[in-house]
């Protein structure tokens, strides 16, 4: 947490990231955006501080740049961390964060299989490429899971599962991680610091995909690590020289995106909350996925590891494939894209899109059947998103 900050609820740390405290100054109340690549040096005294690590400064924005400081330091106090490494994408924060978890450790990186598929290709390339130890297992037989846990060199774990809203307890995971001394990191994007507190429940690294909730406005990709404890001079080392860094423009966004993070989030919730309790009703739907219904069937752990069911769920028509077809030709408000987290609601098909890779029977296998789709709630009014989905459900209009 800020030690600026230690009082201020969430809404106000939202709402004055990267100007919590006051300027008596006459500075600018907004941060400043230093896009610049270079920093002046000054004398040759100053230049050898900056360079050895006894004066903090700013030499070159690959290594640090005073905005996209302010945004990592803002993240970080947000997830109650105690420092956040910004990146380019969430795939170069799943990067960064796997780099620095598993440095000096023996045993394989234990994931599970539904993992978002930019991860899991990810993963595919260090195993590879780089040959790293990968160990990829159902999550949703838990003793196979913990068993797994309890042999890893590092963790990385995502809950709830895209697009099936399975959880995965962290406190047993981080738990048993502990016992061979494993740092967990938990992909934090989908459920965000609103909803879900990964430090609070024994996570060692948090990473987001800012793309998503955080700036929440689907106009840039970015990502960032944010750690428990102090980051060390390896960690800086392992972030500044695999090069996923952003500009201080981006970041800004990002800073920008957070003051209404709180207020967004809770919007989102709200929306995904009411949709899914309104298509649970209807008889066009065969099944809905979403943590925060009490009809989810880990509701028990629900309760006990989020605080509401977050912005996005999933659903089955009962007509199959060809239904679905028709859902989205026929749908006028509902953005049919990927993604998640920005203003507009968005539906797409996860057998034609982020689970096309796998054959039909691997797809049954995992419980994405082809009538499946996700929808991530955006922040329309709810009565006009129920309008759309039923009007795009008609068989006969
Ligand atoms: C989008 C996403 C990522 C990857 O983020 P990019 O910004 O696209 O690189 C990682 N994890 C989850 C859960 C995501 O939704």
């Amino acid at each position: 947490m800020n030690p600026d900050s230690p009082s201020f609820g969430f809404a106000t740390r939202c709402a004055r990231a990267g100007s919590l405290s006051r300027h008596r100054d006459n500075q600018p109340v907004q941060p400043t955006i230093a896009q610049s690549a270079i920093f002046d040096l000054g004398s040759a005294e100053d230049a050898e501080a900056i360079f050895s690590g006894e004066r903090k400064g700013f030499a070159y924005s690959r290594f640090g740049n005073p905005t996209v400081a302010t945004v990592g330091a803002a993240l970080a106090d947000l997830e109650g961390g105690a420092e956040g490494l910004v990146t380019s994408s969430g795939n170069a924060a799943t990067l960064c964060a796997i780099t620095c978890a598993i440095q000096g450790r023996t045993g394989p990186l234990v994931t599970h299989h539904d993992i978002y598929g930019g991860s899991f290709e990810l993963l595919r390339v260090l195993q590879t490429v780089y040959r790293l130890e990968i160990e990829a297992v159902d999550s949703s037989d838990e003793e196979r899971w913990l068993d797994a846990v309890g042999r890893a060199g590092a963790v990385l774990v995502e809950t709830p599962s895209n697009p099936l809203m399975r959880l995965i307890d962290l406190t047993a995971t981080t738990q048993r991680a502990r016992s061979v001394d494993a740092p967990v990191i938990v992909d934090n994007t989908v459920a965000t610091p609103f909803n879900q507190r990964p430090f609070e429940l024994g996570a060692d690294w948090i990473v987001h995909s800012t793309t998503k909730y955080l700036n929440g406005h689907a106009d840039l990709v970015g990502g960032c690590v944010i750690s428990r404890e102090p980051l060390n001079n390896t960690h800086r080392s392992i972030h500044k020289n695999l090069g996923g860094t952003v500009n201080a423009l981006e970041a800004w966004l990002v800073l920008r995106g957070l003051k209404t993070f709180a207020l967004r989030m809770a919007a989102h919730n709200c929306n995904a909350e009411a949709i899914a309790h309104w298509l649970e009703s209807r008889p066009e739907v065969a099944r809905v996925y979403y943590p925060g219904l009490p009809t989810h069937p880990q509701a028990e752990l629900f309760r006990r590891q989020m605080s509401h069911g977050g912005g996005l769920l999933s659903f089955e028509l009962s007509g199959g494939s060809e239904a679905v077809d028709r859902f989205f030709n026929r749908l006028k408000l509902i953005v049919h894209a990927v993604s998640l987290g920005g203003p507009e609601s968005l539906a797409t098909r996860p057998a034609r899109s982020s689970h096309r890779g796998m054959t039909p029977e691997a797809r049954r296998q995992a419980g994405v059947s082809d009538g499946l789709i996700r929808f991530a709630a955006g922040l329309e009014a709810v009565e006009d998103l129920q309008a759309d989905l039923q009007q795009a459900f008609a068989i006969n209009a």
